[in-house]
């Protein structure tokens, strides 16, 4: 019997480097995004198109979007908060630009600049350009599963903001547990009532941190409710810039040995997606949060 497939979308290069303090050299940025896909994933997060004074890190996103490889079966994601943003994604040459809302006031108008209701006015022109520049788009609901500054966040919210998402034609909308805060049962009903909001087309994406442990628990419960296609940071690196305390991102590699080993075909080499960890580790020089990168070879099916 084929194996099911489960798509698992890297992002390292954006937010598991974004919050770094030390610039990462583009050239470092570079030869992760090669790691990236020699070990066979074929969507990353190569970087944002945002405002470079308040996320410095990712100020060489069109040097990243020139220098990266182009390959028919390889696409390289870029994240944007507002219009300007798409706009320069677009002139970088992005083919799939992940646009990001919050399900929170607090949370959007720090990172967005505005109140959830004030970010979805520009939504049409943003979805408009993206399909003028030939951009395929996908959006994103940040802290769906909490805020930093608003607390919880009642799950009719986060389904009122998934509707005004797919109000414009995007092709997958993404859950993100910003904060890290999500347990496998929130998962379960955020999950379940998105879907049943949205039309069937639009694939659900989901993106966990791990700053409570709890992100692989929350995969394998998004995976239960029939997502295919999950967010990880190799090395589980990562962070917020606008989300004081949030950890990493869930580590890929470690997603990565647990679902095949449930059966599922990633497309993904293990041993090369834990060199590629290994190599993140090297160029940030510390001790990295993934768990399998560290542990002896295992047949992991
Ligand atoms: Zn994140």
């Amino acid at each position: 019997m084929a194996k099911e497939k489960l798509e698992l979308v890297e992002v390292s290069p954006r937010d598991g480097l974004q919050n770094e303090p030390d610039i990462v050299s583009t050239e470092n940025k570079l030869a992760l995004i090669e790691h990236i896909i020699g070990a066979g994933f074929r969507r990353l997060e190569a970087g944002s198109f945002v405002n470079p004074k308040k996320v410095p890190q990712m100020a060489d996103g069109d040097a990243v979007f020139a220098g990266a490889p182009k390959r028919d079966e390889v696409t390289l994601i870029a994240l944007a908060l507002n219009l300007r943003g798409v706009e320069r994604a677009l002139a970088a040459g992005a083919k799939e630009i992940n646009y990001v809302f919050c399900a929170s006031d607090g949370f959007s108008i720090r990172n967005n600049g505005g109140t959830v209701v004030e970010t979805f006015a520009v939504w049409p022109e943003v979805t408009a350009a993206a399909k003028a520049g030939g951009a395929r788009l996908s959006a994103t609901i940040s802290t769906a599963f909490g805020c930093p500054f608003d607390g919880e966040v009642p799950v009719a919210r986060v389904v009122d903001v998934a509707e005004h998402c797919v109000a414009q034609d995007v092709f997958e909308l993404a859950l993100a547990d910003t904060i890290g805060v999500a347990a496998p049962s929130d998962v379960h009903e955020r999950v379940r009532a998105v879907k049943a909001a949205i039309p069937k087309q639009v694939q659900l994406r989901a993106h966990f941190h791990n700053t409570r442990n709890t992100a692989l628990a929350n995969a394998v419960a998004a995976i239960e409710e029939g997502v295919r296609v999950l967010d990880g940071s190799l090395a589980g690196i990562g962070g917020c810039p606008f989300a004081p305390g949030a950890a990493g991102n869930v580590p890929t590699e470690d997603l990565l040995y647990m679902f095949n080993r449930m059966g599922f075909d990633t497309g993904v080499d293990l041993d090369r997606a834990i060199d590629a960890a290994q190599f993140i580790g090297g160029v940030l020089g510390r001790k990295t949060p993934g768990m399998v990168s560290c542990a002896p070879k295992w047949p992991s099916a």
